[in-house]
């Protein structure tokens, strides 16, 4: 199996690249602020919950993201590969992916990550705002805070994957098409 772990604080372009990535390698894509969204959209219990941190650019707690992104895992036994986009984001999330991946006798091939200075990523933000209707990009406080948030709980993920001889830096700044075929490489390269 092909497992991606793709890496970078928000507005970074994570989403946008996972597109490509799917297509391009077949593999599912688990985005879990896209799961919670949905779930926010559906106004299940999940939802519910996790809509009260999003709204502030909080995490949502390790324990409910961590059951969720399993059953997710779980339900897709016979894929290819993932790419896992927005997860894990805390050293716990990413000791309990390892711990899940072993169950099905895998482990995460590399992660990605995306770099992109923090003023690009408000200006970037902010004009995505303008399209993706979501509250969470349309206030410059809870933008701030989820970029502190990325600093400070998610940022030191990527040491648990250079311990494991899995961490690549990408370049994050540039065309959607150079910033792919970096991806590309970095991946036929691993
Ligand atoms: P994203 O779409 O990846 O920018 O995620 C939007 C929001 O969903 C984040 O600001 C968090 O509040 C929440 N979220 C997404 N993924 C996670 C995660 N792995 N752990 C905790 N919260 C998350």
């Amino acid at each position: 199996m092909l497992n991606i772990v793709l890496f970078g604080p928000p507005g970074a372009g994570k989403g946008t690249q996972s597109e490509r990535l799917i297509e391009k390698y077949g593999l599912i894509h688990l985005s879990t602020g896209d799961i919670f969204r949905a779930n926010i959209k559906g106004e299940t219990e999940l939802g519910v919950l996790a809509k009260s941190y999003i709204d502030k650019g909080q995490l949502v707690p390790d324990e409910v993201t961590i059951n969720m992104l399993r059953s997710e895992v779980l339900n897709h036994k016979e894929a290819k590969g993932f790419i896992f986009d927005g997860f894990p984001r805390t050293n716990a999330q990413a000791t309990a992916l390892d711990q899940f991946l072993a169950e099905l006798n895998t482990s995460i091939s590399v992660m990605l990550a995306l770099e992109v200075e923090e003023n690009e990523l408000k200006s970037r933000l902010t004009k995505r705002a303008e399209v993706s209707g979501r509250a969470d990009d349309a206030n410059p406080e809870v933008i701030a805070n989820r970029i502190h948030v990325y600093n400070n709980e998610t940022a030191p993920v990527k040491d648990f994957y250079q311990s494991q001889n899995k961490f690549v830096s990408i370049d994050g700044i540039g065309s959607i098409d150079e910033i792919s075929t970096r991806l590309y490489t970095a991946i036929d390269n691993h």
